[in-house]
């Protein structure tokens, strides 16, 4: 099997790598490690869980230790672009992780926090910038920025990128940027656009490819159970009582739904936080960072919010809604059983929603086992259901908003999603490492945008992770699963 010792990396990159106790490549690694070391560009299907950022942040650390040279003022030379905050952040982290024992300067803007300090850290280059396209358009157009010294250009996510809307930032930024460069191109999906875009942007490109997307993780146990809408919020709550669930993602279709879900869970003292793109940037911070550190064990996510957010232990996934794109269901699912650990996920369907389950199960050519509800769950007759629906309906919004919406802003959303993970099952261990407050070299100093905790208050800026207003609500549930002997919560966790 390879090693990373394998490839010839630095030195002070093997050491980091070491120390973050990692054994050997993930397989994304060990086929995209060395053509990127190489100087190829790289086609690359792959999604987050699979080790991928590293997979482009080893090369380019390499690179940038065999090679120092200082980046020109107002210029960077590794450029790497991602769909949401988030997910920026996280690669930002990463790199300050893997190349702890290198000095290298490294940022990370997105927009929603003041510009003039994203300006003040990029006054005198810095070697790696990550960013999010929107925001780095505003800084090339103040002239704060410049593209004419980039080096390498990592485009993550690039399926997510065109789904939020960047298509036409994307295009611009790499007219902007020099002919002879290398090109790492990441996506979880390739279908047509992206091949396309990756065909312009691509020089001979090593294609490799991990985890296809319709398939799901091997580890992850899953499992459906049928109830009607008016059981779901029930159901959950009964679920989540059970204290063996130490860490776990509940997903939603819409922000208003997670909202809804975080309240009722409050009402039953199970404390929640909801991640959505109408949270401001702080607010997502926070929530984030006490379901990292164990204080909140319960995160409440739309996809997008999701996506890109990596923490370690998330033990279970509850699709609260079925997603109605199957890529979703695997994207959500694939946030447990992180690198090697088991995981559960559980999708609550209702009539409406066993479609979307066809899909899946097609999609994933996979069946998912139905199971019973949970011993001692009665579910809510519909009626009940009903009421506490209205009264749902009837509860007075903050500042007459609607529940789940923002002053000032149109109702919408999109969903969004992310992970997490719990003990009781056999994580790899070790803490998240992208954590806040680590001392490194590698900030350039640039305290807010340096991907490393120190978070900043969000504004507007960038487009939101949802841009496009909330879908429809699905439709009201008639259907429902009737109770059956017991499901997989005296199983305990699964291995
Ligand atoms: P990513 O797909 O880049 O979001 O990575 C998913 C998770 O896997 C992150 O928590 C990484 O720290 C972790 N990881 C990446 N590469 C390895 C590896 N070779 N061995 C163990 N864990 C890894």
């Amino acid at each position: 099997m390879t090693q990373f010792t394998d490839f010839g990396l630095a030195q002070p990159v093997l050491r980091a790598l070491e120390e973050a106790g990692y054994k050997s490549p993930t397989p994304i690694q060990a086929q995209a490690i060395a053509p990127a070391m190489q100087g190829r560009d790289l086609c690359g299907i792959a999604q987050t869980g699979t080790g991928k950022t590293a997979a482009f942040a080893l090369p380019i650390l390499h690179r940038l230790a065999e090679t120092p040279r200082k980046a020109i003022r107002r210029g960077c030379r590794v450029l790497v672009l991602s769909p949401t905050r988030e997910l920026a952040n996280q690669i930002a982290e990463n790199f300050s992780d893997y190349g702890k024992y290198l000095s290298f300067t490294n940022t990370v803007v997105f927009g929603g926090v003041t510009i003039s300090r994203q300006e003040k850290a990029l006054a005198n280059g810095v070697d790696i910038l990550v960013a999010t396209p929107g925001r780095l358009m505003d800084l090339i157009e103040r002239r704060s920025l410049t593209l004419e010294a980039v080096e390498i250009l990592v485009l993550d996510e690039a399926d997510q990128m065109l789904d939020l809307g960047f298509i036409h930032a994307l295009k611009r930024i790499v007219k902007m940027l020099p002919k002879e460069r290398q090109s790492l191109f990441f996506s979880a999906t390739m279908p047509k656009n992206i091949a396309s875009l990756a065909d312009q942007y691509l020089r001979d490109p090593v294609q490799v490819a991990v985890t296809p997307v319709a398939t799901t993780a091997e580890r992850v146990t899953q499992e459906v159970i049928f109830a009607h809408t008016g059981a779901k919020q029930a159901l959950l709550n009964h679920i989540l009582r059970d204290p063996v669930i130490e860490r776990v993602l509940v997903f939603t279709r819409t922000k208003h739904g997670a909202d809804r879900v975080v309240r009722g869970l409050e009402k039953v003292g199970i404390n929640a936080s909801a991640i959505h793109g109408n949270k401001s940037q702080p607010q997502r911070e926070r929530a984030l960072a006490a379901f990292k550190d164990g204080s909140c064990r319960v995160l409440v996510a739309t996809d997008i919010a999701a996506r890109g957010i990596d923490v370690e232990a998330v033990s279970h996934v509850i699709n609260y809604d079925l997603p109605n794109v199957p890529e979703s269901y695997v994207h959500r699912i694939g946030r447990t059983a992180r690198a090697g650990a088991n995981g559960l996920a559980i999708s609550f369907c209702n009539d409406e929603e066993k479609a979307y389950l066809r899909d899946i199960e097609r999609t994933t050519r996979q069946k998912i086992p139905v199971g019973a509800f949970p011993e001692g769950f009665t579910p809510p007759s519909r009626q009940e259901a009903a009421d506490n629906a209205q009264a749902e309906e009837r509860r007075p919004a903050p500042n007459g908003q609607r529940p789940g919406q923002r002053q000032g802003q149109r109702p919408s959303s999109r969903p969004g999603g992310r992970p997490g993970q719990g003990r009781g099952f056999e994580g790899r261990g070790g803490e998240n490492r992208g954590g806040s407050g680590r001392p490194s070299r590698s900030d350039g100093g640039a305290r807010p945008q340096d991907g490393r905790g120190d978070r900043r208050p969000a504004a507007q800026g960038e487009p939101r992770a949802e841009p496009r207003g909330e879908r429809p609500r699905a439709p009201r549930p008639q259907g429902g699963g009737e109770g059956r002997a017991i499901g997989w919560l005296d199983r305990g966790p699964r291995s």
